[in-house]
């Protein structure tokens, strides 16, 4: 990964590229282990997922789980080496910060960009106290956290801190995955991650 840089997952993507404006379709916040009650994916279990992302004509997906990085990295070394990368695979995981779920993703260079899932659930009493330089970005939409997210308060918060406005599934049945996404490119993804020097999780 390290070597390979955001060029190296530009050009290994082998479909949706180009829209003509260089966004993909991300699904940024999936629970897929969660999903296939399993948490040593297998070839099967993998084009299944990649399958099922393919489905809603996404380009990638990030792989979420609970405090578990090592599986979002297993499943992107099988779709990289037996799948021949046929969908972005992010890895990350989803963590606690405080009262806020804050989803980290693992980009190139060793950068990290940090969002803040379903923010307002669980309720959080003074939500923009809670947000530091550390994050990125903010959920806009959840299918499962909709009405728990104060849309307003959170598209002021984005705007005041400049922070990004995503939409995801946060899917645990590999049926949701893309049921929301966000359409953005990589590379504003990744500089945003590099904005702010930060330290791992
Ligand atoms: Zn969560
Ligand atoms: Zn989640």
């Amino acid at each position: 990964m390290r070597a390979s840089g955001l060029s190296g997952i530009r050009s290994s993507l082998s479909s949706g590229v180009n829209r003509g404006n260089g966004r993909l379709k991300l699904d940024l916040h999936t629970h897929c282990g969660e999903a296939t009650s399993l948490y040593t994916p297998t070839l099967d279990i993998v084009k299944q997922i990649v399958a099922a992302a393919k489905a809603r004509g996404l380009d990638g997906i990030a792989i979420t789980e609970h405090y578990n990085r090592a599986y979002g990295y297993k499943v992107k070394e099988i779709v990289e080496k037996q799948l021949h990368d046929e969908l972005l695979i992010i890895p990350g995981q989803e963590i606690d910060k405080g009262p806020l779920h804050v989803v980290v993703l693992y980009l190139p260079d060793d950068s990290t960009f940090r969002f803040v899932g379903h923010p307002g659930y669980p309720p959080v009493k003074d939500l923009a106290s809670e947000i530091d330089d550390s994050i990125h970005g903010l959920e806009i939409r959840n299918p499962t956290h909709d009405d728990d997210i104060d849309g307003e308060l959170v598209r002021r918060l984005a705007k005041e801190r400049q922070l990004l406005l995503l939409s995801n599934s946060d899917a645990h049945f590999l049926s949701d995955i893309g049921k929301y996404y966000t359409e953005i490119e990589l590379e504003e993804l990744c500089a945003r991650a590099r904005r702010v020097p930060n330290s791992k999780p």
